[in-house]
């Protein structure tokens, strides 16, 4: 690859001299110049295996005009596209410096630029350059893309609110999801010591996005925090119609609702019709155990637990079952105990559907691909046991 470009190099700065011959040629008055020095110059950096001044002589040579810009712009590509920033940053800067750009050239250099700087990780002057490009008559769409990644890194919510807006207003990409968790995070800072803008950030939430269910949790959150069960409940509700798959998330919630309410009875029946909906729910399950142990006895709590475990078995519901259990038991219960503890501790809860990062807490960001609400609580299946026997073995 390397050679392949300092192959192009030469070959590019060239043509351009030899363009510039023939100009010169059709204009005899015009000085007429021999073969360029520079030319060798660049030629012997290049043999002297000292590439970078090469480039600076080549580039020189390489006038620009209507006709080399497309080759300037692909060579710095190629040079970002090898994580060669410097060079694809050198390139881009003597474009736009040179006044015989066009304008629509020149903004695609700037835009050019701005990724070189994201690429190099300089945000500030990444930021400038694009802010400038969005004040353009008509913003290259890439500005305001690039001005999100850039406020989001930054934890700027506001302006990354702002910037989501402008990309979906002029409809070049699905952002009203993370709009939606950009408001989040501003609701989760102001949850502590204004509750009141809280809950109106996540109104807006749900404006962008009637599907968030982050937004769903956090209202449910505000409201228990402020002793009003029911529009907990009322928030937690929609839920299952947002996403099932983060319904986990909820149980907590829900069991302080209506713990609120004095009415355990209540979520006893609303778990048992949860799990006519979702059998696959182990975490509903074992809070439905909970509850009955609360309400009736452990023991009735582990003779629910064991008729549901042969239907749906799972690691967390064979442990839960071993803990209600009297220490009346075989000599192989402790073992049995350990090892599904130690599966359960093990085991990851969340899981990302696009990348396959998993963890143990939640991310509404994925930390492995940096996408917004796509890592999911997961049950402690068989898989999870799988994994544990490899990483023993
Ligand atoms: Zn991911």
């Amino acid at each position: 690859m390397m050679q392949w470009l300092f192959l192009l190099l030469p070959v590019a700065a060239l043509s351009g001299w030899l363009l510039a011959r023939r100009h010169y040629q059709r204009y005899p008055h015009k000085t007429s110049r021999a073969f360029n020095p520079e030319y060798f110059k660049g030629l012997n950096y290049l043999l002297n295996e000292q590439p970078d001044k090469a480039i600076d002589v080549f580039i020189g040579l390489l006038e620009v005009n209507s006709e080399t810009v497309e080759t300037h712009l692909a060579l710095a590509n190629l040079f970002r596209r090898r994580g060669e920033t410097e060079r694809a940053i050198r390139i881009h800067q003597n474009l736009i410096a040179r006044p015989s750009l066009h304008g629509e050239q020149r903004l695609q250099a700037m835009v050019e630029l701005g990724l070189d700087y994201m690429h190099a990780g300089v945000l500030d002057r990444a930021e400038h350059l694009f802010l400038e490009l969005l004040q353009q008559p008509q913003p290259h769409p890439e500005a305001a893309k690039q001005l999100l990644r850039i406020y989001q890194q930054e934890k700027n919510w506001p302006r990354a609110i702002e910037m989501g807006k402008i990309i979906d207003a002029s409809k070049t990409g699905q952002v009203k999801p993370l709009i939606a968790q950009f408001y989040c995070e501003l609701a989760e800072q102001h949850i502590p010591h204004a509750r009141r803008d809280a809950f109106s950030l996540l109104k807006h939430a749900l404006l962008h996005d009637a599907n968030c269910v982050r937004a769903s949790l956090l209202e449910a959150r505000l409201y228990l925090d402020t002793r009003q069960p029911r529009k907990a409940l009322d928030a937690l509700q929609k839920l299952e119609q947002q996403n099932p798959r983060f319904l986990s998330e909820a149980l907590d919630y829900w069991f302080q609702a209506y713990q609120q309410l004095g009415d355990l009875p209540a979520f006893r029946v609303h778990l048992s019709r949860l799990l006519e909906r979702q059998p696959n729910m182990t975490s509903a399950r074992i809070m439905l155990t909970k509850i009955v142990k609360e309400l009736e006895s452990p023991q009735a709590a582990q003779l629910l637990l064991y008729e549901q475990l042969h239907q749906h078995p799972s690691v967390e519901g064979l442990h839960t079952l071993i803990n209600l259990g009297e220490n009346q038991q075989i000599a192989l219960v402790p073992l049995i105990d350990k090892i599904t503890k130690a599966m359960v501790e093990k085991g990851d809860r969340y899981t990302c559907k696009n990348c396959g990062f998993s963890g143990k807490s939640m991310h509404w960001l994925c930390p492995g691909c940096a996408n917004w609400g796509t890592v999911h609580p997961t049950e402690i299946h068989l898989t999870a046991l799988e994994k544990l026997l490899e990483s023993t073995s």
